[in-house]
């Protein structure tokens, strides 16, 4: 399938890669899919009925009226007949507009509804699914499947309805027809099929247009995000240009599938419209020809060509609605991929309540770990360790020696491949992620901020929002002082566009949130690392009270911060190397001897 790999063609350059939309199974998505939404709004959906059904008697006695005049009206000389018809008609047009502006109304409040019902259970459904899906995805693609949605809506609005007019429409006129001469029912029925048939022919590749359209938008708004994302880095390395250029070339690629699309859709239209023409004169002559033979009169000709006339819209939507379906089920189909995945959390899974880790040990049982791909190199290589219950555990080792992913491991972000992780005597694996992270107390190296205000984000999860302990968390942290001193203090506002804080201060804050939290188990992944001497030893201090009774994992570079550890282990290339206590691992002189040595080295 060419279309499907345009995403990923997008780009000769290495950048092809970031905006790289990921392999999804192929996912069938009907319209049946709308059900579930719509039947919220049964109640509203019968007066939208209701309407549809007296749309369609007035475009039933318009055709009789007309008749009327020419046949009774004009035929037997009566002025006021007509004039009574005509007022007539204008009442049956006032119905009719009174009855589609109610109709307008009860539709945009439904299609308004179901697309937020839908935009919403596909936020839920993000936030179940594992941090995995996210990993080798842009943003710019879930992006896309939202921005999608609207399509599903203007469908609900506009083209479901006007279909279900058309076809009402079509089948009284077409009883009308049938009745006035079945010949020419006959013959506009076969027009108006040639015109579909037309239309259908090319879904397939209106199909891989769409497909194509997805990519390019999910695209732009992938280089939008990481634009706004990253504008320091651009100036700092002048990469104004570059990224010009490539927003440049999704553009490009924007036009090449628009103007195809519009190409098609030329063609189609164009096509369409002169068979409509050809079948409405060929009508017309027909009937014409049974006027002459005296099969037909001239009145009931008058109406068969107004009906027709009539019918012709209706006949032109159906095929309008043929392209809003296929598009509908195309941005269906996009949120159906998402819906499709794998929660993180099955209910099956064990839920861990109250205390139910305190005092027992973590265990690693020859544990291997690669991302992603199966080609791509194991990061953790069959780890054997025991994490003990209550005790202080060090990791240290170079950059890029698998520290942060057994971190990750043991948050269940990612399930080992092999080898397994337990708790006690239970595997983690049959606990509920959601539930085990609610016992772990966490700061990452790349802990993130909220854009919320300052209580908020040490709250963070919690609903209790007690601020005694906030403030108390914050004392420890050493930071209570200064989000004191601040105009709006704890209800500052930080994060993206909000007060800008310093990276210590954000470890300060996320060490704050760790401590108000108050978890049985606690992971730090160079949480002081950012932090001057002074703060880190007072910090330190703190944090060794706060541990007691607690699990503690502590990820460090600077070996001040390891030293007091009850084990410390020695990480190179994903495997562990070393174990021990700092004066034992200090006199066996192997790998932590040489971290220190150098660290030492660089201190002189
Ligand atoms: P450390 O924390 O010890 O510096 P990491 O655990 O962050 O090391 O990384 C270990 C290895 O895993 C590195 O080689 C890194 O390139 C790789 N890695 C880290 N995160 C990912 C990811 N999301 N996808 C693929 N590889 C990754
Ligand atoms: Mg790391």
């Amino acid at each position: 399938d060419p279309g499907s790999g345009y995403g990923r063609a997008l780009f000769l350059e290495p950048t092809a890669a970031f905006y790289a939309a990921p392999e999804v199974a192929e996912t069938k998505a009907s319209l049946q899919a709308l059900w579930p939404y719509l039947r919220a709004h049964r109640k509203r959906l019968s007066p939208v009925l209701m309407t549809l059904l007296l749309a369609s008697g007035f475009a039933l006695l318009t055709p009789l009226l007309t008749q009327a005049i020419v046949d009774k009206g004009i035929q037997n000389r009566q002025i006021s007949l007509i004039l009574l018809i005509c007022a007539g008609q204008l009442a049956l047009f006032l119905g009719r507009m009174l009855s589609e502006f109610v109709r307008a109304r009860l539709l945009l409040r439904i299609g308004a509804r179901v697309s937020t019902a839908m935009l919403k259970a596909f936020l839920h459904k993000l936030l179940r699914l594992p941090l995995s899906f996210f990993d080798n995805r842009q943003a710019g693609d879930n992006m896309q499947r939202v921005t999608d949605n609207q399509r599903v809506e203007d469908f609900l609005t506009t083209s479901l309805v006007s279909f279900v007019l058309s076809v009402v429409t079509i089948l009284v006129l077409g009883v009308l027809l049938l009745y006035y001469h079945w010949q020419v029912f006959v013959l506009f029925m076969l027009g108006g099929a040639a015109g579909i048939w037309w239309n259908h022919a090319f879904r397939e590749r209106r199909g891989r247009l769409d497909q194509k359209r997805f990519g390019v938008l999910a695209a732009n708004q992938d280089m939008l995000l990481e634009m706004f994302g990253a504008m320091q880095e651009i100036k700092l390395t002048g990469s104004e240009a570059r990224k010009t250029r490539q927003w440049e070339d999704i553009q490009e690629q924007a036009i090449t599938v628009k103007l195809e699309s519009l190409r098609l859709d030329q063609l189609v239209q164009g096509v369409s419209s002169f068979i409509n023409e050809t079948r409405n004169v060929l009508v017309t002559c027909f009937a014409a020809v049974l006027v002459v033979n005296g099969q037909l009169t001239l009145g009931a000709m008058l109406a068969v060509t107004y009906t027709c006339g009539q019918l012709s819209a209706p006949v032109a939507q159906l095929t309008d609605f043929i392209r809003a379906m296929q598009n509908t089920r195309f941005s269906l189909r996009r949120m159906a991929e998402v819906h499709q995945e794998a929660d993180e959390d099955t209910p099956q899974l064990q839920h861990l309540a109250g205390d139910a880790v305190t005092g027992k040990d973590i265990r690693l049982q020859n544990v291997s770990f690669r991302y992603g791909h199966r080609h791509s190199p194991l990061v953790l290589r069959h780890v054997n360790l025991l994490i003990p219950a209550g005790k202080v555990t060090a990791i240290v080792g170079m950059s890029g020696s698998g520290k942060t992913t057994l971190l990750k491991l043991l948050l269940k972000f990612y399930p080992p491949q092999e080898g397994d992780i337990l708790l006690e005597d239970t595997s983690l694996q049959d606990f509920s992620a959601e539930s085990w992270r609610r016992h772990c107390g966490v700061v990452m190296q790349d802990g993130y901020v909220f854009r919320d205000t300052i209580a908020g984000n040490v709250f963070a999860g919690d609903t209790e929002k007690n601020y005694e302990r906030l403030y108390e968390a914050c004392r420890m942290a050493c930071i209570h002082d200064f989000f004191a001193s601040l105009p709006f203090g704890y209800e500052t506002l930080i994060g993206k566009d909000g007060y800008g804080l310093s990276e210590g201060q954000v470890q300060r804050l996320l060490l704050a949130r760790l401590i108000y939290r108050n978890p049985s188990i606690v992971l730090l992944d160079e949480a002081t690392n950012s932090l001057d001497a002074h703060n880190e030893r007072a910090i330190l201090r703190n944090l060794e009270q706060f541990f007691t009774g607690k699990t503690v994992v502590v990820v460090a570079h600077r070996l001040s911060t390891v030293k007091h550890a009850d084990q410390i282990l020695v990480m190179d290339k994903g495997a562990i190397v070393e174990s021990g206590t700092h004066a034992g691992l200090s006199a066996s002189r192997g790998a932590y001897y040489q971290l220190v040595k150098n660290q030492l080295e660089l201190g002189k």
